[in-house]
Formats: C-alpha cells, sequence, structure tokens
C-alpha cells in the first residue's frame, strides 16, 4: 500500500478549517501566525510563501517580517521578544537557515514556547521528552499522523528511526517512545545500519542521502516512512529506494507526495492548538 501523503494533508487542512471557523465564532479573532524570513535564499522564500497561501487557506492570519540579509542579531532578537509579547500572534516561525553570522540556537531559544509553533525550543523538546504536552516538530508529528491513518500499529512495534536531528529524529524517536513502541535511533555512526533496519516493523528515514536505504533491508510487511527529500538529476527522490523497498513493505510513503505536504499540514494544526492553548490559559478562573 502507497500511503498517499496528498490526501491525508487534504484531509488535515480541511479538520483544521473547520476548526479555525469555530474558533473565529467563539473567540471572534483568528489564529495568527507570525513568518520571519531573513535573507534573499530562494527555497526559503517558496517555503514561506507556501506557508502563508496555506494558512490564508486554513483561515490562519499571517503577519509576515521580512528582513535584510545585513539584520543584526540584536534586531532579529528584539522582533522575536515583540512577537512574543504581541497578542494577536499565536505562532512565531523563524524560517531556517539563517544566513551565515547569525546564530540560530539563540534565535530559536528566544521564543516563547507557547508560541513555538516548529516545536524547536528546548522546553518543547524537554516536554516531548518527557511525555508532556508541548508543542513537536511538524515533520515528525505528520509521520504519526501518516501513521494512523494507514492503520499501523505502533504500539508493542519496533521502530527504527535513521537519524537524529533536532529537527526529525530526536523528535520522531520521543513520538515513537511515547506511543509505546521499542524504538532503535540510527546515526551516521551506526554500525549494520542494514540489519537494524531489517528488523523493523516501522522504519523512518531522515538522513537526507538519496535511496540510501535499500529495498532488501525492509521487512516483509513493515512500514516505511521517507522524510528525505533529495535533488538529484533524476529529480526530487527520498532516503528508499522507493521501488525496491515497495516490493516488500506493508505500507510505504513515496516521495514527492509523501511525508512532504503533512509539514504545512501539521504547521497550521500547531498554530490553531497554540491558539487554543493560550486562549485557554488567559480564560479567567470561573
Ligand atoms: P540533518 O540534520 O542533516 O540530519 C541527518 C541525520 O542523518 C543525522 O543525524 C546524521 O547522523 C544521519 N546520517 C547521515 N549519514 C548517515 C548514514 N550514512 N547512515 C545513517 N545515518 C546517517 O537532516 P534533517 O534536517 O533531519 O533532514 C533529513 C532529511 O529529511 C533531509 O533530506 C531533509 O531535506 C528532509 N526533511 C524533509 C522534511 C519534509 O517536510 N518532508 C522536513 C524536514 C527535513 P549524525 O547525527 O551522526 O551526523
Amino acid at each position: 500500500m502507497v500511503i498517499d501523503g496528498k490526501a491525508v494533508a487534504a484531509k488535515v487542512r480541511a479538520e483544521v478549517r473547520d476548526n479555525v471557523e469555530s474558533f473565529v465564532a467563539e473567540r471572534g479573532t483568528s489564529p495568527g501566525l507570525a513568518t520571519v524570513l531573513v535573507g534573499e535564499d530562494p527555497a526559503s522564500h517558496v517555503y514561506v510563501s507556501n506557508k502563508i497561501k496555506a494558512c490564508e487557506e486554513a483561515g490562519i492570519r499571517s503577519i509576515h517580517h521580512g528582513l535584510g540579509e545585513d539584520v543584526s542579531q540584536a534586531e532579529l532578537s528584539g522582533l522575536v521578544s515583540e512577537l512574543n509579547s504581541d497578542d494577536d500572534v499565536d505562532g512565531i516561525l523563524v524560517q531556517m537557515p539563517l544566513p551565515d553570522g547569525l546564530d540560530q540556537d539563540a534565535v530559536i531559544a528566544e521564543i516563547d514556547p507557547a508560541k513555538d509553533v516548529d516545536g524547536l525550543t528546548a522546553t518543547s523538546a524537554g516536554l516531548l521528552a518527557q511525555g508532556r504536552p508541548g508543542m513537536v516538530p511538524c515533520t515528525p508529528l505528520g509521520v504519526m499522523r501518516l501513521l494512523h491513518e494507514a492503520g499501523v500499529e505502533v504500539s508493542g512495534a519496533d521502530a527504527v528511526v535513521v537519524g537524529r536531528s533536532i529537527l526529525v529524529g530526536r523528535p520522531m524517536a520521543s513520538l515513537l517512545v511515547n506511543a509505546s513502541a521499542t524504538v532503535t535511533v540510527c546515526h551516521s555512526r551506526t554500525r549494520d545500519l542494514a540489519a537494524i533496519c531489517g528488523a523493523a516493523d516501522i522504519l523512518v528515514a531522515a538522513v537526507g542521502s538519496p535511496r540510501m536505504i535499500h529495498g532488501e533491508w525492509v521487512k516483509p510487511g513493515a512500514a516505511v516512512i521517507d522524510v528525505g527529500i533529495n535533488r538529484t538529476d533524476e529529480g526530487l527522490t527520498g532516503d528508499v529506494d522507493f521501488d525496491a523497498a515497495a516490493e516488500r513493505a506493508g505500507a510505504i510513503t513515496p516521495v514527492p507526495g509523501g511525508v512532504g505536504p503533512m509539514t504545512i499540514a501539521m504547521l497550521l494544526r500547531n498554530t490553531l492548538s497554540a491558539a487554543q492553548a493560550r486562549r485557554r490559559s488567559a480564560a479567567p478562573a470561573v
């Protein structure tokens, strides 16, 4: 079975749109997402404009700040601080990577965890690691929804995550542990990746290396989720050798059209959740 990420993403976006309508009816205002884009990187411009467009379609307000490449750390920091205290802003997204010379970690650390819709702050990561409610990075959250929609049983499954980044691999592993899978995390120093992958009921590849997961590494019947996005001469390809892996997998995501569309859908969901949580915590005690 090929998991149709576009269809699942459309379903999530429709759910968010309906919930935003109810939010507006109750609160008289829509959730707001602030996007911060520094510099002229063409890919980042495309990503941010896609996010703004998706917000519009879901009824979420976007507040965009485009800054020149020469912005100082202090100016950027000042903007994040303003957005933190702006009551009309429910979520803050600083598009990464930042141009050379700016300290990404310092900027992330300044985002109010209640508005951290990318789930990148240490507070969000800590809450997730402890299995407590908080903002979760959009891509791994999207993977969990794909597994759910494909009817994959996570509880008790042997799951392998290849990659340990803050953005994908680590939160992915935490989400799977929190859903009661038995999780192995692999990385560039892992010995015998083939054997470890071969034991996985759920295999998530988040490396950034075209087709590095061979078809014969896939356990027959396994769920294979390919997070990788690699631009090659033959076009966009994932980290998994799709054709060979699809012959063995019980369920598998394609690239493109798998995990990719879920990331923006989950950003919308996180923005709505942040708005709901902030309004709840601001509600007077009765
Ligand atoms: P990253 O920060 O570069 O991390 C890559 C991870 O892969 C690292 O942990 C690295 O190990 C590990 N790795 C590298 N070579 C390996 C090897 N030979 N064997 C096993 N592990 C290896 O990348 P990322 O941000 O997590 O992104 C991963 C991929 O997902 C990229 O292709 C990216 O474009 C894609 N992505 C897609 C979406 C989406 O919406 N679909 C969102 C985010 C990212 P070390 O830690 O040891 O270096």
